[in-house]
């Protein structure tokens, strides 16, 4: 049996003022949830989420990380800093990095064995643009998505990761995959994994999260499938009241 998790990604947004309101209202929230939850919120806040989340079982991350370690890199962040900060987890790949930023496959893989030699656990973002979804190509790119970890750091490296399948015609559009489109993209995801060697045991323990529109009126549905273990929340992880729900759902 997974545990759930359910991670809020608060993306560019939060105040020093919004963020005490939004945390004070889920810790008062969390105590009768069941599923893990965690929140990354940007880089400068991180300090103020670890002051507010202590003593509690709210778990914070990052949503990037550089693939250097130290140095002369203006306005990176490496794993170790994030360590230090006692993060537990870091996005690698969100779809906005991949687009806006032109991260690729092969830099995604990168961040995703630096974070994970360091002691975060990885939450790496795949999933198709809707153009490919049209093509026919969701499993491709997913599958070439994956394989670039899988290159680099082997099967094994899943089993201290989550995945997040997070279609990108679904993020921020208010259009969500259906509990069944995402279903599929999640099955495929652990026959991928199990076909390679060794793979069978983590293809079945890895956490796979769905992320895109989700919000109380739909996660319901989508927490309820099989290979959905949670899910990983932008706009709606903003509003506490939006979270708990989607989080109580889980
Ligand atoms: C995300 O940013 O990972 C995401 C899923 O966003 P939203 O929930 O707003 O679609």
């Amino acid at each position: 049996m997974r545990q759930k998790l359910v991670a809020g990604n608060w993306k560019m947004n939060g105040s020093m003022q919004a963020n005490q309101q939004l945390l004070e209202n889920l810790k008062q929230g969390v105590t009768h949830i069941q599923a893990e939850i965690a929140v990354c919120p940007p880089f400068p806040y991180l300090l103020q989420v670890k002051e507010l989340l202590k003593n509690t079982a709210i778990r914070y991350g990052a949503q990037n990380v550089s693939h250097e370690s130290d140095g002369a890199f203006t306005g990176e962040v490496s794993a170790a800093m994030l360590v230090d900060l006692a993060c537990t987890y870091v996005l690698v790949g969100h779809s906005e990095r991949r687009t806006l930023y032109a991260e690729t496959d092969e830099g995604v893989a990168e961040k995703f064995v630096v974070a994970q030699r360091a002691g975060l656990i990885p939450i790496l973002c795949v999933g198709e643009s809707l153009t490919e979804r049209e093509s026919g190509d969701t499993e491709k790119v997913v599958e070439r998505q994956l394989n670039a970890v899988l290159t680099v750091a082997g099967v094994g490296a899943f089993s201290k990761s989550v995945i997040a399948y997070e279609p990108v015609w679904a993020i921020g559009t208010g259009k969500t995959a259906s509990a069944e489109q995402a279903q599929a993209v999640h099955t495929f995801i652990r026959q991928h994994l199990a076909k390679q060697p060794q793979g069978t045991a983590v293809a079945q323990t890895v956490q796979i999260l769905y992320g895109g529109s989700v919000k109380a009126n739909n996660a319901t549905e989508l927490f309820a499938m099989p290979d959905i273990d949670g899910g990983l929340i932008g706009g709606a992880s903003l509003k506490a009241d939006d979270f708990l729900a989607i989080c109580q759902a889980a």
